[in-house]
């Protein structure tokens, strides 16, 4: 409900005096509203009996709040003075057909529902609360003379926050450099809509920032919004959760709705996996509200014009689990990577939030980030923080390297957390397994060039990654460039056996690749001397069945295919040993390895 004018987004000026108007408003509302209260009895009613009374028509107006319902009761006859009604609804589930009922019964959509609340919100403030609404419920009543229209109660609105904090630019954003030049562009649109478009440049609708918790991308976004100097209206996935079906989409229309209204702006989504996850995923069914709201998000998506200068941003960790149609052309097509920082960002992430504190002058911030692998943006903002507290307790004027050592142990005590920073024994393991990949990629002539070689994941696990930069113009991939494929997977599990005695199991992701690509190597590409040039798998008219005797023989083949990749990459990695040591030594040493860094360690 719209008690809180806080969380408006207008200017602060006018913010305060609401703020006042209310604070007056409500102090008044209280004391003449509980008078009113005392001889206005409300009727206390049970959850059935209140279902019954909506379904006969007997409810004017409800507000479903997370511990009552409340409203008015349609009066008897029309000279009777409306008697208002409570439903406590503690210990209810959520009931996906009480808005339904709402909408069927209630005249002129006088109903309103609240997400459910907050532990300290129920526990804390609940009686408070209830006499306030009661209170203003009873002003509204006693002024308008009534009932109708009286119970006006607003409908909920997205929360929008952000407006009044300090304006961020991309000073404050360290170690993003190519993700800050891509986000540029959506600047300048911001800034100037018309001269972008007179440019004939595409204008972006949606950009999906993909990253691990912590690594800056809602600072990112904030970012965009305060360089282009537009409002930036902010929202979480996670907002829509456990809401009642047909909240989430209604906040949507409405996110979209001011946006629009004061465009040129930015809205972000936190957490777009909450409302975006693929519909129907997740059995169980019992999921029509995320579809709902995913639904009306497409259909705004869809339907707001970006030559107006509205630009949707959103944030998830997970891309994959995205529903397909949020990434279609004209919808979140753009995907930016926000990388965890390496060693040179998490200096410049440290250098950034020290800017304030005053650091002693024998203390080397490239070494504190050398100390914390695995570290992201916030917990490097956290760790800077914790230091300079340390030091004021200890009575110092300067924050050294003792506050920064013990604010890391600090940080990382507790096991969950512990992961967080990189033992040193999986910093080397993952090292060679991302120098395998590389390493094999590199020996095989017809492979992806590899673009770059880091040891500081990109997923929510802090492990490596290798990426190839696919030769754009290349639609149609030989054998010779399959079988290589699958040997540069494998090259990872097989330099950790071959440099480190064993392989581990961080290499899953890589194995189902492998096997997908010589599954289809054998089932749809005719590649299998043994099964011959056969469509194996396929739908409809191209799929054909098979006896059970090829079913074996295609596992064999699948192994066969695998198993002299295997052969091949574990040559290559034995053969160039200490080409494989350098490389994971200069791993080990600076996290993030370029095409250029490759080209001066292993030659061209
Ligand atoms: P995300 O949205 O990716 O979860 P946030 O943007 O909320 O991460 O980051 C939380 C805080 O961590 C930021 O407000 C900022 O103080 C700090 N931070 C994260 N990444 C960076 C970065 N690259 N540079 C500077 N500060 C950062
Ligand atoms: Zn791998």
């Amino acid at each position: 409900m719209n008690r809180f004018p806080l969380s408006h987004h207008t200017r602060r000026g006018r913010r305060n005096l609401t703020l006042l108007a209310t604070v007056v408003a409500l102090g008044l509302a209280a004391t003449f509203g509980l008078l009113v209260y005392l001889d206005d009895p409300v009727q206390d009613l049970s959850y059935g009996q209140f279902r019954r009374k909506l379904a006969e028509g007997g409810v004017s107006s409800a507000r479903v709040g997370p511990a009552a319902i409340q409203g008015l009761l349609a009066p008897a006859s029309p000279e009777a003075a409306a008697v208002s009604y409570r439903v406590s609804r503690l210990g209810m589930e959520h009931d996906e057909d009480l808005i339904r009922l709402l909408e069927a019964h209630v005249p002129n959509g006088d109903y309103d529902a609240e997400p459910a609340p907050s532990p300290v919100w129920t526990m804390a403030v609940p009686t408070v609360m209830f006499l306030m609404m009661v209170a203003v419920l009873a002003l509204v009543v006693a002024r308008s003379g009534g009932m109708g229209s009286a119970l006006a109660f607003s409908k909920s609105r997205p929360r929008v926050y952000g407006a009044d904090e300090p304006r961020v630019t991309f000073e404050s954003v360290a170690g993003h450099d190519e993700v800050v030049a891509e986000l540029r562009e959506v600047v300048d649109f911001l800034r100037t809509p018309g001269k972008f478009q007179s440019l004939g440049g595409r204008i972006p609708k949606g950009v999906l920032l993909v990253g691990a918790p912590g690594t800056g991308k809602t600072l990112l976004a904030r970012a965009v919004a305060g360089e282009a100097g537009v409002p930036f209206f902010s929202l979480s996935g996670s907002d829509f959760v456990e809401l009642f079906v047909g909240v989430g989409a209604a906040r949507v229309r409405s996110l979209f709705a001011r946006a629009q209204a004061k465009a040129p702006s930015l809205i972000f989504i936190d957490e777009l996996d909450a409302i975006g996850k693929a519909r129907g995923a997740g059995g169980s069914g019992g999921h029509d509200e995320r579809d709902q709201t995913l639904n009306q998000l497409l259909v705004e998506m869809d339907g707001f014009d970006a030559d107006r200068g509205v630009i949707l941003l959103a944030a998830t960790n997970r891309p994959e689990t995205l529903d397909p149609a949020l990434v279609r052309p004209g919808r979140f097509d753009r995907q930016v990577v926000v990388d965890r920082p390496d060693l040179v960002g998490r200096e410049q992430i440290l250098k950034v939030h020290s800017r304030v504190v005053p650091l002693a002058d024998d203390l080397s911030l490239r070494q504190i980030a050398a100390m914390t692998p695995g570290f992201v943006g916030a917990d490097l903002a956290n760790l800077v923080n914790e230091a300079a507290l340390l030091a004021a307790r200890r009575g110092k004027d300067h924050v050294g390297q003792p506050e920064f050592e013990d604010g890391i142990e600090r940080l990382i005590a507790g096991p969950e957390k512990r992961q967080r920073l990189l033992r040193p024994d999986e910093k080397q393991r993952i090292a060679y397994h991302e120098a395998g990949h590389a390493l094999v990629a590199r020996s095989l002539p017809q492979t992806d060039p590899v673009h770059k070689v880091s040891i500081v994941g990109r997923g929510a696990a802090a492990l490596g990654y290798t990426l190839y930069r696919p030769e754009d113009d290349r639609f149609l991939h030989t054998r010779t460039a399959l079988e290589h494929a699958v040997c540069c997977l494998l090259g990872g599990t097989l330099a950790e056996e071959i440099a480190l005695g064993e392989a581990s199991d961080g290499c899953t992701s890589d194995l189902s690749r492998a096997t997908e690509i010589a599954s289809r190597m054998v089932l749809d590409f005719g590649m299998s001397p043994v099964l011959g040039r056969l469509r194996y798998s396929g739908d409809g008219d191209a799929a054909r069945g098979y006896s059970e005797r090829t079913a074996r023989e295609i596992d064999l083949e699948v192994r066969r295919i695998v198993g002299e990749a295997m052969t091949k990459a574990r040559a290559i990695l034995e053969d160039r040993r200490e080409a494989l040591d350098r490389l994971a030594d200069r791993l080990i040493e600076r996290e993030t390895l370029n095409a250029a860094d490759l080209d001066e360690l292993l030659g061209r």
